[in-house]
């Protein structure tokens, strides 16, 4: 991939420079975040970390990421909706992962009182990273899509004019000026508002399901404040407050102290530390009632990775999806190999192969956040230990992707300004809204690039691994 910065990354005296002026305008932009030290606190915060300089983005492929969006909503709602593909995927799963096999009870227990939810909203953000061939040349592939508590569509909008004045300080005004403008946090708000107008009562508020430490809180008052724009009003509450304080009426509406809810807008709930058993019944509470889970649990269901490698399976999205050969050709161009653990001759054979030849794969569990996945001889010896005990079903293997590397600088509080070797993560954010059969709303509504040092295999923002980023069109 091109590196556009070539003549400015290694002069010493102007990334000082530019990195003050970066930071400082990040914190006028209102790029933040709560501190680690202090994360209940909105009044001690400091600048979510970011890139000094963008990272080149071919721009074929951020086009082909933003125009295969739509399919992937698509296909998303089309899982949601399948019980018995649901139930066959995750079979094997379930026997051995609790938090999956939790998730999928309240989902059949949901399904067998019979939905009272009418209205349904997904946001979710398809991650790829630009695979680089034998001969130069990268391919976008898809890391995972997230189908629940996808985060910094709010915060990304901040960064492509930090990025902007940047160029210009080092003398790139004409490359400033291409920098492309960003904010999926009023697409998500869109569809949050579609989906509140559709459930259909005026009073009726739209509730963020947050986290007990809340360090991203500006991420989210970004789509927040969309709302309230709007005049829809927003609260913000825990599982322990549902659990508290949340009640159902006898056509399942949902109340929160006396307020009746729209919309349940999850920023928690993704991983097991975020439930105990009063946690579960509140979120069980949330499923059975007629508000507008965004996600419900189906479509969480539909983001585990296990769900994603049976996609890749030959003829899986043909019975997703029929009559749609074109959307189907589009996602699969983006796909990378894919491979079950499940017990059988399948599974040993890739199993066997991984053993040997660990570098070539990924091993990723059920789980979300980042930091989970496995790799190198840590990947190796962990199958072996497992290869023949039925816990490796709760695993999945994936072909690794090998990004072409680029210098930059991550500018993170409190850490000495160095240049590092990066590669890069594009997220593209979807949006859609399905009031009983019918799609009302299926957008793509802005993209996330993060950018990690090569030291780290793993993680995200939020993990401390990645940093927020801006595509520079190549
Ligand atoms: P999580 O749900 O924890 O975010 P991901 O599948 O997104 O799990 O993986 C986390 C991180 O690991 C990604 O952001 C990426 O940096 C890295 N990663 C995941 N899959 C691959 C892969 N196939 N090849 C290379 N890196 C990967
Ligand atoms: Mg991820």
């Amino acid at each position: 991939m091109a590196a556009p910065w070539r003549d400015v990354v290694r002069d010493a005296a102007a990334v000082r420079e530019a990195a003050a002026v970066a930071v400082d305008a990040a914190l006028l932009a209102g790029g933040l975040m709560r501190t680690g030290e202090q994360p209940h606190a909105s009044d001690v915060v400091n600048y979510a970390p970011f890139t000094l300089l963008p990272s080149a983005v071919p721009r074929a492929l951020f086009e082909q990421a933003y125009a295969v969006q739509q399919d992937f909503n698509l296909l998303v709602d089309a899982i949601s909706q399948n019980k018995e593909f649901l139930e066959q995927t995750l079979a094997s799963t379930i026997k051995v992962d609790d938090f999956t096999a939790q998730l999928f009870r309240i989902y059949k227990q949901v399904l067998e009182e019979g939905l009272a939810q009418t209205v349904f909203l997904g946001i979710n953000r398809s991650d790829y990273m630009f695979d680089c061939g034998l001969d130069g040349t990268a391919a976008l592939r898809q890391i995972e899509i997230n189908t629940i508590a996808a985060s910094f569509g709010g915060l990304t909008s901040r960064t492509a004019d930090v990025h902007g004045l940047v160029l210009k300080v080092l003398g790139k005004t004409e490359e400033a000026s291409r920098l492309l403008p960003n904010n999926p946090a009023k697409g998500l708000a869109l569809g949050i508002a579609k989906a509140w107008e559709l459930y259909g009562s005026q009073r009726a508020v739209v509730m963020f399901l947050v986290e007990e430490i809340q360090r991203n809180i500006f991420d989210q008052r970004c789509v927040e404040n969309e709302l309230w724009n709007r005049n829809i009003r927003v609260i913000r509450k825990r599982f322990r407050d549902v659990f508290e304080q949340g009640s159902l009426d006898a056509s399942r509406r949902l109340y929160m102290d006396g307020q009746e809810v729209a919309v349940v807008y999850y920023r928690e709930g993704y991983v097991p530390q975020n439930y105990d058993q009063q946690n579960w019944e509140a979120r069980l509470l949330l499923e059975r009632s007629r508000a507008v889970k965004c996600p419900d649990i189906a479509t969480q269901l539909a983001g585990t990775k296990k769900v994603q490698q049976e996609l890749s399976r030959p003829g899986t999205l043909e019975k997703l999806l029929p009559g749609r050969p074109e959307a189907i050709a589009r996602m699969r161009a983006t796909f990378a190999g894919l491979y079950s653990l499940d017990e059988g001759e399948e599974g040993d054979r890739i199993a066997a192969t991984a053993i040997a030849d660990p570098d070539r794969f990924v091993l990723k569990p059920q789980r979300e956040g980042g930091g989970n996945n496995l790799y190198g001889e840590e990947l190796r010896q962990v199958l072996e230990k497992i290869r023949d005990s039925p816990e490796r079903t709760s695993y999945i293997l994936m072909d690794k992707i090998k990004p072409q590397p680029a210098l930059n600088y991550l500018l993170r509080a409190h850490s000495p300004l160095q240049v590092s070797e990066c590669v890069s993560e594009l997220g593209i954010f979807g949006v859609y809204v399905r009031q009983g059969q019918e799609l009302v709303l299926n957008q793509a509504a802005g993209h996330l690039l993060r950018t990690k040092a090569i030291e780290h295999a793993d993680g995200g923002v939020a993990a401390g691994v990645a940093v927020l980023d801006t595509p520079y069109l190549v």
